[in-house]
């Protein structure tokens, strides 16, 4: 059968870019088709436009900090609609960007929402179109509570847009949006509180990072607040929020951020009707070669449930493509993929928690820094860095390695690439430091605890 295309990819995000152009530059023929604005979730609401509201919301510790270098700065104001309006300009250059790249490419973009008709036929704005492949790559949404107060709330997708600044903010979660979102509010001016309904935030994280981040956080003036559970938001006279917890307590703010985790993009696609195979939490089950149970049609990125990052999207894209196209027997390896929490100061990590280590290593030792950075010993911030290397006894490798402080996630990508070909704190402690800096700690924790 003669199809209209070889690939034909739902889902102009990070991971559907990536797989429509690989493909294309092999010589197949490629569709991709979105309805919304080209780039997906990072380029519209996620990555991007966080960390530019990260830099801005850095500015007002820097006022403040270099003050004790002796400058003085004059009452430094904030103007949130210029801030929102330059990264309106900057996402739509880069749409233009995502939208070249796929015309230089080869792929033929298709504007619309796409939904599948058959095993080979792809629905989009009434028109069919078939292809020998399809990915669904569409992605992840906010997961909003179904709760009649559900209107009033606030999630990722609408915060960057607001039209008025929330001079006071509840973010509700505990994971990378709500933090990143806390920190990044808090610096623009917010009164910010967090509600989260576990003991201590980033659950997935090392013991000691959560507790240091916690304590990093509070020190910026947010409001952390534990075993908490928002049961009622109440729109005021004043437009204003009563919110209510179940403890009984409650607070007014501008803004109610629900940052509880994501859910696939799945909606209208017609999975059921073609009897594609999800999971429990209802994202595309897929194998080893991103293949769903009807073998031509793939899955993957955020749909597919796997780790929610950029960077895993294009390289699974980039797997899915070289298997096609190149080599066959390799396949995407989850191993050692290093992360960074956008807080103020950042996290990065890789590896094992000291937590996973003892479980799955029996013996390690670990090593610990908490000190003061050399820029806060004259800027009079009380801000402090702390970092952690975990190592397997046996081997002497380095299984765990996690950061917190100013610059944490460009620092970890160094040591990722260490780490991720089997470097042993022998090897750590054979390279030379680099002074003054933060990382040079790294190389230098002679001392276990
Ligand atoms: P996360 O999974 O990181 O965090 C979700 C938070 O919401 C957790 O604190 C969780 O608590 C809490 N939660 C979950 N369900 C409920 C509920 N029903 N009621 C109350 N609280 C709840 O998800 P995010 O939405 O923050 O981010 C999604 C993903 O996006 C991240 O996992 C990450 O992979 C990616 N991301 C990456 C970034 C980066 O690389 N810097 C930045 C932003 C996002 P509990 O732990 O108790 O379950």
């Amino acid at each position: 059968m003669i199809f209209d295309f070889d690939v034909f990819v739902i889902g102009a995000g990070s991971g559907g870019v990536r797989a429509a152009r690989m493909a294309a530059s092999e010589g197949a023929r490629v569709a991709i088709a979105d309805d919304r604005a080209l780039g997906g979730t990072c380029v519209n609401v996620g990555c991007v436009p966080k960390k530019l509201y990260t830099y801005a919301s850095h500015f007002s510790h820097d006022f403040e900090n270099a003050k004790g270098f002796g400058w003085s700065v004059a009452s430094a104001k904030f103007h949130w609609p210029t801030l929102v309006a330059n990264k309106k300009t900057e996402i739509s250059r880069l749409n233009n960007i995502y939208a070249n790249l796929l015309d230089n490419s080869g792929a033929q973009i298709i504007r619309g929402y796409a939904s599948l008709k058959d095993r080979h036929t792809v629905t989009v704005g009434g028109t069919n179109y078939t292809a020998e492949r399809i990915v669904i790559a569409t992605g992840g949404a906010p997961n909003i509570p179904d709760v009649d107060y559900a209107d009033v709330l606030i999630s990722s997708d609408e915060i960057f847009d607001l039209l008025e600044f929330p001079k006071r903010l509840l973010v509700v979660g505990a994971g990378y949006i709500a933090l990143e979102f806390a920190c990044i509010f808090q610096g623009l001016g917010s009164q910010v509180q967090v509600s989260y309904r576990g003991d201590l935030i980033m659950r997935s994280f090392d013991d000691d990072v959560r507790r240091f981040v916690d304590q990093e956080m509070r020190k910026q003036g947010i409001e952390m607040n534990y075993q908490s559970q928002v049961s009622n938001v109440d729109r005021q006279a004043d437009h204003s929020l009563l919110v209510t917890f179940a403890d009984g307590t409650s607070t007014e703010v501008d803004q109610v951020l629900m940052a509880i985790g994501r859910k696939p993009r799945l909606t209208g696609i017609g999975l059921e009707a073609l009897g594609i195979e999800t999971t429990r939490q209802g994202t595309i089950a897929v194998n080893d070669k991103f293949q769903t149970n009807i073998d031509n049609i793939y899955a993957l990125g955020d749909v597919t449930g796997g780790i929610e990052l950029t960077p895993v999207a294009l390289a699974e894209a980039m797997t899915l493509v070289n298997h096609w196209y190149g080599d066959s027997t390799k396949y995407m390896d989850y191993n050692l993929i290093p992360t960074a929490v956008f807080t103020q100061p950042n996290v990065g990590t890789i590896g094992l928690t000291e937590h996973q280590a003892l479980k799955e290593h029996g013996e390690i030792t670990v090593y610990r820094s908490d000190f003061k950075p050399m820029k806060h010993t004259l800027s009079g911030s009380n801000e402090r860095s702390f970092m952690k290397l975990i190592v397997d006894t046996t081997s002497d490798r380095v299984i765990g390695l996690h950061i917190v402080g100013e610059g944490a996630g460009e620092m970890l990508q160094g040591f990722a690439v260490a780490m991720k070909v089997g470097a042993t704190k022998a090897d750590f402690d054979a390279t030379i430091g680099i002074h003054p800096t933060s990382a040079e700690e790294l190389v230098t924790m002679r001392t276990a605890s």
